[in-house]
C-alpha cells in the first residue's frame, strides 16, 4: 500500500515547507518581469513581476509548487512585502508611462492590517501608485469575499489599480466578483490554448471580452503563444497581451534594453492590428 512517505509528491512538498522554514529571502528570492503589450500601438505598456525561488538546498522552485506552500506555513506576508517593496525600487527606474503589475496573494487582501503594511510600502516608495496594479487571482477572492472588498478599496483609494487575475477559472458568482471595485481583469491562459482552432475557447473569450468592455473594465489576455492565438484575439478586439509570443519574463537588467530595442517582439502586421 501506497503511504504518504512514498508518494513523490507529497515528499516533495514537504522538503519545500522545510525548506522555506530556513529561508534567506533576500538572499534566495528574487523576481523577474515579462512584458505586457498594447496592440494598438505594438508597445510595451507595463511589465508583471513573478517571483523566483532559487533554494539552496532544492535548486529552482517554481511559484506554483512555493506561493501555496508559503501561504499555509504564513510566510507569504513577509515574502509578498519583501518582493513588492523591491519590485516598486527596480520599476522606479523605468520611462514614467511604463507600469508594474505586482501579484499579491489573498492572505495580503486578508486582514486591515495586513493591507495597510502593504499601502505603506507602497507610500514609502518612490513609485506613482497609479502606475501600480496588484493583480489577485480569483480562486482566493472567494475565500473571503468581505475582507478582499476591504483591501481592494483601500487599494484603489491609494491610486492603484486592481486586477482580477484568472479570470474565469474560479466558477466564482459573477455577480459577486463583479460587485469588487476592480479596474482590469486578466483572461487566464486557459482559455488562450489553441483559441485559434477551438470554437469553444473563442467563444469564451469573446463574451468575456465584451463583459470586461460592458463593465469598463480594463482587459488583459495572458498566455499568448502562437501568431494564430494571437491573430484570434485581434479578431476579438483585444488590445492588451502578454505572452511567450512576445516575450519570456526577463531579469530586470534585460529591462532597459528590451524597451529600447523591441517594443514587441513578433510580426503582426499594421493592418491586422483593430484599432
Ligand atoms: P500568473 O499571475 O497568472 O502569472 C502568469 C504565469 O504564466 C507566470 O508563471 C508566467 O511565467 C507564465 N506565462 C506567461 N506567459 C506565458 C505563456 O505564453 N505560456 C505559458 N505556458 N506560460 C506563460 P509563473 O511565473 O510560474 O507564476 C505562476 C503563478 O504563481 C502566477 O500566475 C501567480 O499566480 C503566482 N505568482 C508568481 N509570482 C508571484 C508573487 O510574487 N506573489 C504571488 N502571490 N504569486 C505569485
Ligand atoms: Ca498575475
Ligand atoms: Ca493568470
Amino acid at each position: 500500500m501506497l503511504t504518504p512517505s512514498h508518494n513523490p509528491q507529497l515528499i516533495r512538498q514537504s522538503k519545500i515547507e522545510q525548506a522555506l522554514h530556513q529561508v534567506d529571502i533576500e538572499q534566495e528570492f528574487s523576481l523577474v518581469f515579462q512584458p505586457v503589450i498594447d496592440l494598438r500601438s505594438r508597445r510595451t505598456v507595463a511589465f508583471e513581476a513573478l517571483a523566483r525561488w532559487s533554494s539552496l538546498e532544492l535548486g529552482d522552485v517554481p511559484p506554483c509548487q512555493f506561493i501555496p506552500i508559503a501561504e499555509r506555513i504564513g510566510l507569504i506576508n513577509r515574502l509578498s512585502t519583501h518582493l513588492l517593496g523591491k519590485a516598486l525600487m527596480i520599476a522606479a527606474d523605468w520611462p514614467p508611462h511604463i507600469s508594474l503589475s505586482f501579484n499579491l496573494s489573498t492572505h495580503d487582501c486578508a486582514s486591515d492590517e495586513v493591507a495597510e503594511q502593504i499601502v505603506s510600502i507602497i507610500q514609502e516608495s518612490n513609485f506613482d501608485p497609479r502606475r501600480l496594479d496588484l493583480e489577485i487571482t480569483e480562486t482566493a477572492i472567494m475565500q473571503d469575499v468581505v475582507k478582499v472588498q476591504h483591501s481592494i478599496d483601500r487599494f484603489c483609494r491609494l491610486g492603484c489599480g486592481v486586477a482580477l487575475d484568472d479570470f474565469g477559472t474560479g466558477y466564482s458568482s459573477l455577480s459577486q466578483l463583479l460587485s469588487l471595485a476592480f479596474t482590469k481583469i486578466k483572461i487566464d491562459r486557459a482559455f488562450v490554448i489553441g483559441i485559434d482552432e477551438n470554437p469553444v475557447s473563442y467563444k469564451i473569450v469573446k463574451s468575456l471580452v465584451a463583459l470586461s468592455r460592458d463593465m469598463q473594465l480594463e482587459c488583459i489576455v495572458e498566455g499568448v503563444e502562437t501568431r494564430e492565438e494571437l491573430e484570434a484575439l485581434i479578431s476579438l478586439g483585444c488590445f492588451f497581451v502578454q505572452g511567450y509570443y512576445f516575450a519570456r519574463p526577463m531579469c530586470h537588467s534585460d529591462i532597459n534594453g528590451w524597451l529600447k530595442e523591441n517594443s514587441m517582439a513578433g510580426d503582426v502586421s499594421e493592418a491586422s492590428v483593430k484599432r
